[in-house]
């Protein structure tokens, strides 16, 4: 697209440079030609030609205005009338009275040929036909008994043939530029219909012209319907990652070729990267696209070959029948997508149909991103806050702030629900930025009543760890609100970490720098290797809660999970976090593990500002008394 909008913009640029050429020449012609007409008319007046030097001089002043005017209004063609006009009347000027001697006849060939360059092909063709027949008339025929010029029948013809000859001279260097400016627009024209309607690497269709062929199906669509087949490679990213992007590119031009060629009669089109779609359009019956879905994953039995290697890419492909409540290309392409999808999580080489399960899932995340829109909209959230207790105190040390929604259309929706819509449709930036600013005034009011000295830890979601602007905004809120950085700490779930992203890195060096502790959330469930644990300014790891949940079932090696993660805490000297614990046992084992800080509803729940407050204050009377006995 960006391409097209480049040849777009040069075309645009080439008739803007042509323009500009002209407007140059007449403003350069008006102003020489005005110098040339105060000349010739103040020897006309030192002459007393009166009526010649009058003309001259009104000539003069109509091409000055004429300069004025295009530089003003930048009207090119109104320009050009003028000049024509005034060098018209010139030229019937000259042909009327023959100039001086009858040698001034001779202008008339430069003015005629200005005349002609300034104009297009065809207006010049007409000024040429107009100009040499009434040359013709006026110096050939009786008329020159009456105009004072009086020239031989020889001279006569030759200035008509010559006039002839210069006009057939700029006629053909006319046209032929014409021509070449038109080749140079068509050829810019080609490549933009081919950007606009092609892929430029496949050659295959594009999405936006795969997308308007899809909908036109769709409107003429009779009974055996059509099926849409989204093709998505698994792994593809490594291919690039790991073999450089020509690599890449070519897999991708290879796996197109092999498309076209072995299924015949068929639309394929690349929608984006290593987003594919095959339109079949006859089908009868399910049967039929599911054999051609098999027949594509065929061509990756271990894998992609290339020029004699194999790869490790795969497809999934999602296959969506059309039918009478699909009107919309955009629909069928969502739903084939999200059938993919399906496929993707079921493995490698799957390829999975759309059907209710899907239409259900699609439409509660439609209507989650409905309702959440309408509560970021009304400000239809408020916090709770889950404390975080010191193993060897027991003392409260920290507390999470956790988002709620209480918009009618998400009831029973936890942030573990609407957050991941939040990052699909952009609003969680304006929802994290909203928890913090809140979240630490009411950690002030905590510690403002009951003189709390613990941390206030904050969730924020993976998405901004690619936005540099980040930390800093996070800072200037701290900076409003007065409150040190060093005791917030900012967990950032494992599963948004991606070691090789040097924004990533960034940010969380950011947030370090400036004070803030950071934690890393679900640790566990990413793919966090113990090398990559130290690109990473962590000052705490916080197993996720699955494993707390399931260190005593029978048959799971979640035990061993939890003491993995315990080791590479002490190994790179991070403080130890469990979350979720439910049971006495599963505290007694992480206590007992080493753990550093535990939470859990065996502990307490996530609870409001006040109650937080009101636990604070029972566990420091409590002390108070165990302090004076
Ligand atoms: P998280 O950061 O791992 O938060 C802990 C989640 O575990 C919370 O769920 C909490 O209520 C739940 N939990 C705590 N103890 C137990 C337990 O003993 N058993 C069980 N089964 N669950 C327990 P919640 O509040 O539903 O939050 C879910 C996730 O949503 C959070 O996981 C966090 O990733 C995200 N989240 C929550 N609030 C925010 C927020 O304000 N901003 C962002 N960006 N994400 C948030
Ligand atoms: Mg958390
Ligand atoms: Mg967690």
């Amino acid at each position: 697209m960006e391409n097209l909008l480049d040849n777009w913009k040069s075309s645009q640029e080439l008739i803007k440079v042509r323009r500009q050429r002209l407007l140059r020449i007449c403003q350069g012609l008006s102003i020489s030609g005005s110098m040339f007409l105060l000349f010739f008319g103040a020897i006309g007046i030192a002459n007393h030609n009166y009526i010649i030097a009058t003309i001259l001089l009104v000539s003069m002043f109509v091409a000055l205005v004429n300069s004025y005017i295009l530089k003003v209004k930048d009207n090119l063609e109104q320009s050009i009338l003028i000049i024509n006009t005034v060098l018209l009347v010139l030229a019937l000027m000259l042909l009327y009275t023959g100039g001086v001697n009858n040698s001034g006849i001779l202008w008339l060939y430069p003015l005629f040929a200005i005349s002609l360059f300034i104009n297009r092909f065809s207006v010049a063709v007409y000024i040429s036909i107009f100009f040499i027949t009434l040359s013709g008339i006026i110096v050939l025929t009786p008329l020159i008994n009456y105009i004072p010029a009086d020239f031989s029948d020889v001279i006569a013809f030759r200035f008509v043939l010559t006039l002839l000859a210069l006009a057939i001279i700029c006629l053909v260097t006319l046209y032929s530029e014409e021509r070449a400016y038109e080749l140079i627009l068509k050829l810019h024209s080609n490549d933009i219909h081919n950007l606009a309607f092609y892929d430029s690497l496949t050659g295959l269709s594009n999405r936006w012209s795969f997308q308007q062929n899809l909908q036109k199906l769709i409107e003429q669509q009779e009974s055996p319907s059509i099926a849409l087949l989204y093709i998505d490679l698994d792994n593809f990213k490594l291919v690039n990652d790991n073999y450089g992007h020509d690599t890449g590119d070519n897999l991708l031009v290879h796996f197109s070729k092999q498309l076209s060629e072995s299924l015949h009669d068929i639309d394929v089109a690349r929608l984006s990267g290593d987003e594919f779609v095959v339109t079949l359009k006859h089908v009868a019956n399910p049967h039929e696209a599911e054999i051609v879905a098999k027949q594509i994953l065929s061509f990756f039995k271990e894998g992609y070959e290339l020029d004699g290697m194999v790869y490790p890419v795969f497809a999934s492909i999602g296959i969506c029948l059309s039918s009478n409540a699909i009107n919309m290309s955009s629909q069928l392409i969502r739903y084939a997508d999200a059938a993919m999808y399906k496929a993707k999580k079921a493995g490698n080489n799957n390829y999975c149909f759309f059907d209710a399960d899907i239409a259900a899932q699609l439409f509660e995340k439609q209507s989650i991103e409905t309702s959440l829109k309408q509560a970021i909209d009304s400000h239809d959230f408020s916090l709770v806050y889950q404390p975080i207790f010191s193993c060897q105190t027991g003392n409260m040390v920290a507390i999470e702030a956790l988002v709620r929604c209480h918009n009618e259309g998400l009831s029973g929706y936890g942030p573990d629900k609407f957050i991941p819509a939040a990052e699909s449709t952009g609003l969680i930036k304006e929802l994290d930025l909203w928890v913090i600013e809140n979240a630490i005034k009411d950690f002030i009011h905590i510690r403002q009543s009951v003189g709390f000295t613990g941390k206030l830890a904050i969730n924020i979601s993976g998405l901004e760890l690619l936005n540099s602007n980040f930390p800093q905004k996070v800072k200037d809120i701290t900076e409003k609100l007065d409150i040190p950085c060093s005791v917030i700490d900012i967990e950032v779930t494992e599963t948004a970490l991606v070691a090789d992203n040097p924004t990533v890195i960034q940010v969380l060096n950011d947030f370090s720098n400036q004070g803030f502790s950071i934690s890393l959330d679900d640790f566990g469930t990413g793919y966090t290797s113990f090398n990559q644990l130290i690109l990473y300014p962590a000052k705490s790891l916080k197993i996720d809660r699955s494993f707390t949940n399931a260190l005593f079932d029978p048959g799971t090696s979640q035990a061993k999970v939890v003491q993995t993660i315990h080791d590479l805490a002490k190994i790179y000297k991070l403080r130890l976090i469990a979350e979720g614990v439910e049971t006495k046992e599963q505290l007694d084992y992480l206590k007992k593990l080493g753990c550093d800080w535990v939470q859990g509803y065996f502990l307490s729940h996530p609870i409001e500002r006040d109650e937080i407050i009101t636990l604070l204050r029972k566990e420091y009377e409590a002390k108070a008394t165990a302090n004076t006995i």
